[in-house]
Parts: structure tokens; sequence; C-alpha cells
């Protein structure tokens, strides 16, 4: 089974979040002897050196935009077994500044998604499946069912769904303009609000769809999720499957995980070592009686950031020390530089991102607060489990499918979660949270031990993501025989 894994971010080369992750780890789990699994995506200026140098280039083509061409250079690198190709365009990748928030980014990924179809001959390999990744290459099952049929007529797309808020929506000149559309080809799987709708059109032409927790699928379907494609997913639920994220134990682990001051392997011991320094760090007083709450998050209203804003004075008054590391919206980052203001000892704000920092909180923290109003699956809280630090989260999406509240008496569960999305029943969790955390040591470390034993790893997932693969090429020849009968 040929299957290239389309994305526009993969760990270890560039990531802004889990997509970079899923990228990074799915495609090394699903690697064995019967399944070539190649992975491609753009060659950003912001790249590390240490990787484009190790790329050899293969060959370059130029990719037909209506009137006009763009090159295409074609390098490649192959990384934990797993074959990477890198398209390189000077003027859409070649930039200073973020990989996405560009002008002109319905452009610049409509033009990577057309090279990804046409590198194929120029690397001499056709997939079975072309696996697709969120609005970025979801324009690719419309081209592999249209335009370009007539060279792939075997290759079935599968389309991935790791967040729906994000659709690619841009105005009718763009299609007509890149993909040398006529009006009259804009149709109903398009059309959205008078604009194109890249997500919508995927969603429509992909023979198989996945979203990356079963809750997340099933939530889909109601507006509050759905993000106004909540329909379009109710008419093709049929074909859609949701299949768990797990992580990569290779690449978090508090074991072998470089950035910490002590490795540690499930030792309650080792991660208050990693707390004092963590604090210490920091400019945070250490108390050893008071837990550390750590958040690592896009700050995001998807995030549930406006929970905690609510209650931000409630949560210090429990005394606790609270530790964010995140970029995004510029109210966010301003709330949380202001409630380090008023907490100077026990609150610290890092606006920014930076992986060795993010080690360094999940191994340092005492209990991890997730309270999205909205989680397809989430990896923080699966990370954290892993470094042995308990998840507060809100019951949605993926959150839902890993943290299973903690009864004390029965000593089951790995964390706490709430349902409503409302500040003092995410309040409400923390104070249980901390209360056992302080007056109820013992417990407590049963619970970190029961954090611990948590398993989310890629084995089971990768093998679900075969079976989808597998029916969907049988799906196929199903349809093949019902033409020919
Ligand atoms: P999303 O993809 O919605 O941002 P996920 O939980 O699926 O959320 O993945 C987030 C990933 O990004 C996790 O690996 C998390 O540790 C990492 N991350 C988020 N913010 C930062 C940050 N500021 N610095 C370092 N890593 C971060």
């Amino acid at each position: 089974m040929n299957i290239l894994f389309a994305t526009s971010e993969c760990v270890p080369f560039i990531k802004t979040g889990g997509l970079a992750d899923v990228a990074g780890s799915l495609p090394k789990a699903l690697k064995d002897k019967n399944t070539d699994i190649r992975v491609v995506m753009p060659l950003y200026a912001n790249i590390s050196e240490k990787y484009k140098k190790k790329m050899k280039k293969v060959d370059e083509f130029d990719v037909g935009l209506n009137w006009r061409k763009q090159t295409c250079e074609i390098f490649s690198l192959k990384n934990d077994g797993v074959m990477h190709y890198f398209l390189g365009n000077d003027y859409y990748f070649n930039r200073e500044g973020g990989i996405y928030g560009h002008y002109d980014d319905g452009e610049r990924f409509l033009f990577y998604s057309k090279a990804v179809l046409e590198m194929l001959p120029y690397i001499d390999y056709i997939p079975d499946i072309m696996h697709c990744n969120d609005w970025h290459t979801a324009i690719i099952p419309y081209l592999a069912n249209t335009h370009y049929k007539p060279h792939y007529t075997d290759m079935k797309t599968v389309l991935t769904i790791h967040n729906i808020k994000y659709q690619g929506i841009y105005g009718r000149e763009t299609l007509f303009d890149i993909l040398d559309l006529k009006p009259e080809e804009i149709t109903l799987d398009f059309e959205y609000n008078d604009a194109i709708n890249i997500m919508k059109s995927g969603i429509y032409n992909a023979d198989w769809i996945t979203t990356v927790s079963p809750s997340y699928a099933r939530e889909l379907e109601f507006d509050y999720f759905g993000e106004g494609l909540e329909g379009v997913i109710s008419v093709n639920r049929y074909k859609m499957t949701g299949i768990l994220n797990g992580i990569d134990y290779d690449a978090h682990n508090p074991a072998k995980d470089k950035n910490l001051y002590a490795a540690y392997t499930r030792s309650y011991n080792k991660k208050q070592e990693n707390k004092e320094k963590l604090l210490e760090e920091l400019g945070l007083e250490y108390d050893e009686n008071r837990p550390v709450i750590g958040m690592i998050t896009r700050l995001d209203e998807l995030k549930g950031i406006d929970l905690v804003m609510a209650v931000g004075k409630e949560i210090m008054d429990l005394d606790v020390n609270l530790v964010l590391l995140g970029t995004g919206e510029e109210m966010y980052e301003d709330y949380f530089r202001y409630l380090e203001s008023q907490y100077p000892e026990k609150m610290s704000a890092r606006i920014m991102f930076d992986s060795k920092t993010a080690s360094r909180i999940y191994a340092g923290s005492d209990i991890m607060l997730m309270p999205s109003r909205v989680e397809p699956c989430g990896l923080n809280q699966i990370i954290a489990l892993k470094y042995g630090t308990v998840p507060v989260v809100r019951n949605t999406g993926g959150l839902g499918d890993t943290i299973f509240e903690y009864d004390e008496v029965a000593n089951e569960g790995n964390g706490f979660k709430f349902d409503d999305y409302n500040a003092h029943a995410m309040l409400f969790e923390i104070e249980k949270a901390v209360d056992i955390y302080k007056n109820n040591r013992e417990s407590w470390k049963k619970l970190v031990a029961n954090a611990f034993k948590c398993k989310y790893d890629w084995k089971a997932s990768a093998a679900e993501y075969k079976k989808v693969y597998k029916n969907t090429m049988i799906r196929q020849e199903d349809e093949n025989i019902l033409q020919l009968t």
C-alpha cells in the first residue's frame, strides 16, 4: 500500500500545533513492510538549516497557475525511516514571519496542493491513498476527482479534519485564478456565503474523512462545534471515522527528554525535583505544599481562556503557582501579563512558543489545565499524563475520550473534568484537585501513578488508520465492479 501524507507542518521540521505532531508520528507508526508511507510538506524559510543542509534535490517542474507558471523544486530527506519531500517555491514559501497568516494564504496553499499532485511522476511514486490534512490540502480530493483523474485513475483520497475552525474561505476569484476554473464549475460543494470554502470541498470530495477523536466526530454535527459546516458533516457522515491521536513516546518521554533538569520514569520525587528547578528558573517561590498548575496552549478562544480570565483571582486565592506558556490573541496575552504583575511570586506568563520550556512545564507541574471550549483531540493532556501531571479538562472532544474523573475511594481515574462551559464548573474541579494535593498526599500520589500508567501511543490508532485506508481502497474496487455490471 502506498500512502502519501500531505501536510502543511510536520515535526521536527516546523510546528505550530497538533497537526505537526501527528504528521511527525503517525507515518512513523504506519510504516511497515507492506506500507510505503511518505510525507510531503512545503519548504518554508524557517525550517532549520540543520535539516536543509541534509536535503537532496530530486527535481524541479513548473506548476501552471492559469496564465502564469511558478517553479516548484522537490527536495527529499529521510527522517526516522520515513521519506519526506519538501516543495520549494521562493515566492510562496521563502518568506519571513510565521508559516500561516500571510495575505495570500489561499493562493499559497492552492499552489502547494497542485504541486503535490503534479510532483508524483517526478518522484516516481503514485499513492493508492493521498492522505490530506486540514484545509491547506483539502482541495486535493476535488482536483484528484476532476482535473487529475485521467492521470491518477486509481488513487483515492482521505481527508483528516484536525480542526474544523480553520476552513480556508476565500473570494471566488482566488479559485478561478489559481485553478483556472470557470464560474459554472464552482458547484455547491464549494459555495459558502458567496465565497468558496476549501474545507467544504474536501469533505464532499474525499473518499473518506477522519477526525482526531471519536467524540469530535460526533460533535461536528452540532452547530456549537461545526463552525457552519455541521450540515455538510451530517450529509457526509456515512464516510467518516473518529480516530484518537496518539503521541510519540520517543519524543514525549520524561526518561529521554534532554530538556529536563532531571530525567525520570514514573518517579514522584524526581518530578518534584523538576518542579523546584522550574520555579527557580521562572523566579517563583517554591513551596512543597503548593501545587503548580501548568498551561501550555495557543491563546485562542477555542482553548477556554475566557474561563480562566473569569476566575483568575479565585484560582490564585487557592494558594497555587500558575505557569502559562503560550502565544496568540493579544487580549489573552495581555491578561496573563497582567496576572503575573499581580502575583509576581506565584504566577509566571511566558508569552512565547518554546519546546524546551514546554518540556520543563510538563515535568514541573502537578496539574495541567485545559478548559477548552472545543478540543478535537488535544495532545497536551496525553503528554501531561506521560509526565505524571494530572489534567483538569473540560469534557469535550478528545479530552473527554482520554481523561476520566478521579475516584479517591476506588482509586480509579486519571484526572478531573467538568461538563459545562462555565468558569465556576472549572474552578470546582481545580479546587477538588488542589484539595487532594494539599490535604491527602497519599491519594494524590496514587492519582499520579494512575496518570503515569496511561498509554495513548500510536499503535492502536495506526491500526485504525490502516483499516480506513484498506476500506477506502476496497470501496473503489466495489465501485469499479458496479460500473462494469
Ligand atoms: P492545537 O493543535 O489546537 O494547538 P494540541 O493540544 O493538539 O493543540 O497540540 C498542541 C501542541 O503544541 C502540543 O504538543 C503542545 O505542547 C504544543 N504547544 C502549544 N503551545 C506551545 C508553546 N507556546 N510552546 C511550546 N509548545 C507549545
